[in-house]
Parts: C-alpha cells; structure tokens; sequence
C-alpha cells in the first residue's frame, strides 16, 4: 500500500491521539479523529502536566515548529527547585521521588503546563480532521481488509488502521483485549486548582505560592504545584491573538495515598459531589497548619476531582493486527510519578514515525504496527515500574501494582 492511500482512524482527541494526529499532518499521511466529548473542554481532565524531557521531544518532533515555539515561549513554565516539607509547613529530608527531574537535577528540567493549553495547541492545524461528539460503539473489520467504525450518533467511518487512544475506559481495549481492564490498587486521588487572587495569596503560605512543593504525611502526599506565568515578554502577544484560553496564575494541588490517609475503609466508594470532597480534605488537614488548609478552603470547589488510582498489567507479547492502542488505554499507571501522558506522548512519536517509514517503504503496515508494539511496551513496562517506585516513595504504597507490572500475559484476542 502506498502512503497516499493509507487513512489512520484515532480514537480519542485526548494527549496521545493529537500528539500522534499531528505527527501524521507532519508526514502528510491521511487520518481522522473521533473524540466523545461534544468538546475539548466540555469537562475538566486535570490541571497542570509535567512534561519531562522525554514528553518534549515527542511534541517537539510532531508539532509543526511554530506551534512548538508557541508552547514553549508561552504556555509552558520551567520547573523550578522541589521542597519537601511536613504539614507543619516545616522543610525534610531524606525524601524524594526519582522521577522528578527538577532545575537542580536535570540539565533539561520538567516543563509546567495546563493541560487545556497544550490540547488548544495540539487542535491547531488539524481541526478539519478532528470530529466531536462521536464515541466509538464498535468497529469490524471488512473483507476489502480495511477496518469501519461505528459511532454513537450512528455514522461510521472506514479507513486501514484503527489507533486506541481514547484513554482510561478505552472502547478499542475492551474490544481488542477484553481481559485486559485496568485493576484498581485501592489507592486515591483526589486534586483541584486554586485560583491566585487576592485573597488566596493573602491566605496561603507564601512557600507554597512560588514553588513546586510534596508534603509528606502518614499513608499520603500533597503535590502542590505553582503556575504563575511570567508576564508576556512581546506586548503585542496576549492569549486571544492565538484564539487561546486566557493564562491564569494558580496552584494545582494533588493529595494522593491510601484510603487509610484520607480516613476512608479499603474499597471506599468514589465522591465527586465539592462538599464532600471539600468535608473529606477538611478532615484530612484538621490538624494541619492554617496557611497550608487555605490552599484547600480557597480552592474553586468545582475543580476538585476524586480518582481511583488504577493500573494495567503489563502484556507482554500478542500478534499485531491493523488495530492497536496507545497511552493510557494499553497502559493505565498512577499519576504519582506523572510519567502517564509523557508515556502516551512517546507512544505518539513513535508510531507517527514507524507509520510513516514502512509506509513509504511501501511495506506491511501490519509489520509496523508489530514494530510500534514492541517498543511500546518496552517501554511502557519501565514506565509502570517507576510509577510504582513513585508511589512508594510519596506514600509507602506496597499496591499491588508493582507485582502486576511485573504479571504479564500474552494475548492474540481478536
Ligand atoms: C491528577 C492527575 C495528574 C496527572 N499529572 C500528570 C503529569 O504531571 N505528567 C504526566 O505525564 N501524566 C500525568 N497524569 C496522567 C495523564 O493525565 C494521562 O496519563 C494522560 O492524559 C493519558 O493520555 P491519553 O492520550 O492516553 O488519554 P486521555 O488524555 O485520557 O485521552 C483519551 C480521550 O479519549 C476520549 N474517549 C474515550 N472513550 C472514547 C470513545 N469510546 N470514543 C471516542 N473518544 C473516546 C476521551 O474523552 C479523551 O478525550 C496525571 C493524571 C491525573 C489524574
């Protein structure tokens, strides 16, 4: 097949299926997106990313250079030093996590960005191709070998691969690998953004407004990150001259640990209702010094959101077909680490360039898929393994989560 007749389906207009979307635009290699939501920001999906040097290369090498420059000269803030510190809002020790790779560790530090901006970027140039309000019911494979997909507003669509990225709850995974669901490890997270107004930065402990800062508690940790952009160096630059949501100073915050650190019984049920997720966190921080509670009294209560800390066990061989996944629907791991969307991002990068190879190569795209398969989940496994080390060093999780990183199974389902 010859790359101008090859059209790539992706499911899920989230980090990995635009990062991807736009490496393909790259290479001029036809591809449609069908995103669920009615949106891009129909619904909250977090708040800041941490995108490591790994994460930076991928969009660096998919984006058009442009878009990148916008990214990073604007929309993107340098990590800076990371404090440890206690609820007394004293500084420790001795603790640490090995993922971070801070100004002072790393010759190319994390970079601090909302997760809105980065997908605003991401949909530029490629919004033609990008299709909301289309969930994915089913897809079936046809005899002229390519592969239709069926909607839930009734449409369908054909082309000759079909790309899983539709995340967490992916309807591919379930589809491809039926046995493969994410297993939830017990653990809980529960995040949100507090605004930097006025009366926030007059409350909260100015340590914590300027820094990237963990707390280390019994059973659980705060990751409290500050996004405070620095003024726009070129007057004539503002948000709206790029149609980009506005920037807007604040901290994002994330308490992570074992249902016991929250005061909850194994297997609790997951709140999202603000008031019990505001009483849940007022419990947690009763005893806590008043200038760290404010950063949770403060927060804009419809930004809370309460997760299960999920995991996938890692696969370890199955036969490629024309239909794969990437990101978080082959390989859900804890947020604790924050190495889940540089992984989708790498899974992206990779599969735009051994797409585009074997392509022009007028080679088997069944073989690329196998090559793409291959270095995904190598990677992928030491990814799920030093999000487990992650959770260990934040809140002595011993889940279950590192030993099925390490249970794997093979599969040739579908
Ligand atoms: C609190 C928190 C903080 C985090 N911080 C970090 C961090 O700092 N750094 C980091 O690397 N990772 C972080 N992560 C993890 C990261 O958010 C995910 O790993 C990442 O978003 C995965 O990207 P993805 O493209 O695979 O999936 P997603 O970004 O989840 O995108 C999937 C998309 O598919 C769509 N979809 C789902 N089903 C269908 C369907 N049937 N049909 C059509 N569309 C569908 C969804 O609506 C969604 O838009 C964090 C996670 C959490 C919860």
């Amino acid at each position: 097949m010859k790359f101008q007749e090859l059209k790539i389906i992706i499911i899920g207009a989230g980090l990995g299926g635009l990062c991807l979307a736009q490496g393909l635009k790259k290479n001029g290699i036809l591809f449609e997106v069908f995103e669920q939501d009615p949106s891009h920001d129909t619904r909250g999906q977090g708040f800041r990313l941490r995108i490591d040097q790994e994460g930076q290369q991928a969009l660096a090498n998919c984006m058009p250079d442009h878009l990148y420059k916008l990214l990073t000269e604007h929309f993107a803030i340098k990590s800076g030093p990371v404090q440890t510190i206690n609820s007394h809002l004293e500084t420790i020790n001795g603790k640490w996590v090995d993922e971070w790779q801070d100004s002072e560790t790393a010759d190319t530090p994390d970079l601090k960005i909302d997760r809105l901006h980065l997908r605003e970027i991401l949909l530029k140039g490629i919004q033609e191709q990008v299709h909301f309000g289309k969930r994915l019911l089913n897809y079936e494979q046809q005899i002229n070998g390519q592969i239709t997909c069926h909607f839930d507003d009734g449409s369908s669509e054909c082309g000759h691969v079909v790309i899983g990225a539709d995340g967490v709850h992916s309807r591919v995974r379930e589809i491809r690998f039926p046995h493969a669901d994410p297993i939830e490890s017990g653990d809980i997270c529960i995040y949100g953004k507090t605004v930097l107004d006025g009366n926030a930065k007059e409350q909260i402990a100015q340590k914590l407004q300027f820094a990237t800062t963990v707390l280390f508690e019994s059973e659980l940790a705060v990751i409290i990150d500050a996004m405070r952009y620095p003024l726009f160096s070129d007057n004539a630059f503002s948000s709206s001259m790029f149609e980009m949501s506005p920037r807007q100073d604040y901290l994002y915050w994330a308490i992570i640990g074992k249902p016991g650190g929250f005061g909850l019984k194994k297997n609790s049920v997951i709140v999202n209702s603000s008031t019990e997720l505001s009483a849940m966190i007022k419990h947690v921080s009763q005893t806590w010094d008043k200038p760290l509670q404010a950063l949770f009294k403060c927060a804009n209560s419809s930004s809370m959101k309460m997760v299960p800390i999920r995991y996938s066990a890692v696969q370890t061989e199955w036969e490629a077909t024309q239909v794969t996944l990437l990101g978080d629907a082959i390989h859900t791991m804890s947020p604790a680490s924050g190495v889940g969307a540089n992984s989708a991002l790498y899974d992206a990068t990779i599969l735009a360039d051994i797409i585009c190879d074997y392509s022009r190569q007028s080679g088997s795209i069944t073989m690329a898929i196998a090559k793409y398969e291959q270095l995904m989940r190598a990677h992928s496994f030491a990814a799920m393994v030093n999000s487990r080390r992650g959770s260990t060093q934040l809140y002595g999780s011993e889940s279950s989560e590192s030993s099925h990183a390490e249970e794997s199974y093979s599969s040739t389902d579908q």
